[in-house]
């Protein structure tokens, strides 16, 4: 089956020279969740920006991220951003509008949606996110955690196939984590989350991704993973607490 995301041999320096991606490669197959963890400046968040065509990385014409079989170019980014939906750290960057109903609806409009389909779209997916009738509400005038739920209702009314999530918890308070972990586990699309949120990573993702200067250093069954003590040491990681009585297959 052709994979949802295919990378292959994915490197990246920025301007001034930092090797941050040096040789990635790995596929993901369409419904997966796969966590993508590593200490800071691993080159996670580099990776994610790779996934929608934000930081291009050319081999000759052709692209080293593919979505669904299509290598990522000048000609078809418009179409790969729809398909693949990026959640950044920060919601104040991505929301611009004055009331949260014209943030939601910016995408679909630029894609031609209909008002009317919009309207009732908005209301669902607000719903969905768990904030309902927010629509008049100001978005500069809501908490960290509402923000966020703002912009996943920006991502979720465009139907992504694939949905990106940097740091999904970073800002959020318990509670808030909470609804936002059983808000994604109800959204059935591809994921790939980018956390130091282990316990999120444990609950939601089979797979995960270990990356470390830049290089993939395991890619495997999360508690597999998680639960190797010695090699989550070795790459400024910790086994989750949950994980404290699981012991890694020989
Ligand atoms: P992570 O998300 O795992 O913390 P990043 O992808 O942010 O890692 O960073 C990978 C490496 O690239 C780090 O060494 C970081 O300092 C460097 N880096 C990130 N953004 C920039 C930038 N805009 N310019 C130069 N170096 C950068």
């Amino acid at each position: 089956m052709t994979p949802a995301i295919e990378v292959t041999n994915l490197a990246y320096s920025y301007h001034d020279g930092t090797e941050a991606l040096r040789g990635v490669s790995f596929k993901i197959q369409n419904d997966e969740c796969v966590g993508l963890i590593g200490p800071n400046g691993a080159g996670k968040s580099t990776l994610l920006l790779h996934l929608n065509g934000l930081l291009p990385e050319k081999r000759g014409n052709h692209s080293a991220v593919a979505i669904f079989g299509e290598s990522i170019s000048t000609e078809n980014v418009n179409e790969i951003h729809r398909e693949v939906a990026v959640l950044f750290q920060n919601p104040d960057d991505q929301l611009f509008c004055p009331t949260v109903y014209d943030d939601v609806a910016f995408g679909p409009r630029q894609w031609g949606m209909s008002e009317e389909e919009i309207k009732f779209k908005v209301g669902k997916i607000l719903a969905q996110v768990g904030i309902p009738h927010f629509e008049n509400r100001s978005p500069h005038h809501l908490s960290g955690g509402e923000k966020q739920r703002v912009c996943l209702a920006g991502l979720l009314i465009c139907d992504p196939k694939i949905l990106v999530l940097d740091e999904p918890t970073r800002d959020l308070d318990p509670r808030g984590r909470r609804e936002l972990l059983q808000i994604l586990k109800n959204i059935p699309t591809t994921k790939i989350i980018a956390s130091h949120d282990l316990e999120l990573i444990v609950n939601l993702c089979a797979r995960t991704i270990v990356l470390d200067h830049g290089k993939i250093v395991a890619d495997g069954d999360t508690l597999d993973l998680l639960s190797n003590e010695k090699m989550m040491l070795e790459h400024g990681l910790e086994k989750p607490h949950s994980l404290q009585h699981l012991h890694p297959h020989k």
